[in-house]
């Protein structure tokens, strides 16, 4: 399936790389931009934005596409992750494989980055305090390096072992940066797990995050619950604050706690 990457120039992999980051960027932020429009009745904060907010998000977003830009052109230009050229290796598996091992690497990454030597590589993006559809890649060259390791580094690890799927790899990829893009916005659209167990395993209500980036101490997990259920880092009223704004409440004080 991968063999014609191999067989791309330099600039050709570049261009690849860059009009993917770009346009998957553009395209989610603005589906962003409209969810917060069309839900705009169940905003998770009803709180302003701070001054100068979107100019940062949008500086912080440049740097991590940058960032990711590089890393993806050398490794998949250098050939580093092992892909299976016959195409027997399962899509589906791949996805599994390369969505759990991102999943625990990234919960490390971030408690790590939430201690004292590392907590100024990812300040930048606790700068969003109420976050926006640009939040989401808004960060430091560091902590963007942290995500392009997670991409790119562990898949290329982990075809040491085994040879990846493209097809499985790429979908993956579309849909981390995609939920991590839409999972800023400052809304809460249905999720259809909302509440129920399933979200230790997969995409919890977009107030998960929205409550780390408020109280800091809490939810480090990416795109599920399950590590925080693990080692107690969960917020006890994140499903109160759902059923809130559920309701047409939006919370209006980031330190505000709720009673269910
Ligand atoms: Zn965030
Ligand atoms: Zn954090």
């Amino acid at each position: 399936m991968a063999a014609w990457i191999g067989e791309l120039g330099i600039f050709e992999v570049l261009a690849l790389v860059a009009g993917f980051h770009v346009g998957l960027t553009v395209l989610c932020t603005g589906v962003g931009l409209l969810l917060e429009r069309i839900f705009r009745h169940r905003r998770v904060w009803a709180v302003p934005l701070d001054r100068g907010q979107y100019g940062f998000e949008l500086a912080g977003n440049l740097r991590f596409i940058s960032v990711q830009i590089i890393a993806f052109t050398a490794v998949l230009y250098g050939g580093h992750i092992r892909f299976d050229e016959v195409g027997d290796a399962s899509a589906i598996g791949t996805f599994v494989a390369v969505y759990y091992s991102f999943q625990i690497y990234y919960y490390g990454l971030h408690r790590l980055m939430h201690r004292r030597p590392w907590i100024r590589f990812h300040r930048w993006h606790h700068r969003s305090r109420v976050t926006t559809p640009f939040t989401g890649q808004s960060m430091s060259a560091v902590e963007a390096l942290g995500w392009a390791l997670g991409y790119v580094g562990l898949p290329a690890l982990l075809s040491l072992w085994t040879p990846l799927s493209f097809a499985g790899w790429a979908a993956y990829i579309v849909y981390n940066i995609s939920g991590n893009i839409i999972g800023h916005v400052n809304v809460e659209f249905h999720n259809p797990f909302g509440r129920s167990r399933l979200v230790s395993v997969i995409q919890p209500p977009v107030i998960y995050h929205a409550l780390h980036h408020a109280r800091w101490t809490g939810h480090y997990g990416f795109a599920s619950t399950g590590l925080d259920g693990l080692f107690g880092t969960e917020f006890a009223d994140w499903q109160a604050v759902v059923r809130r704004v559920d309701g047409g409440q939006p919370l209006t004080s980031l330190k505000q706690r709720v009673t269910s």
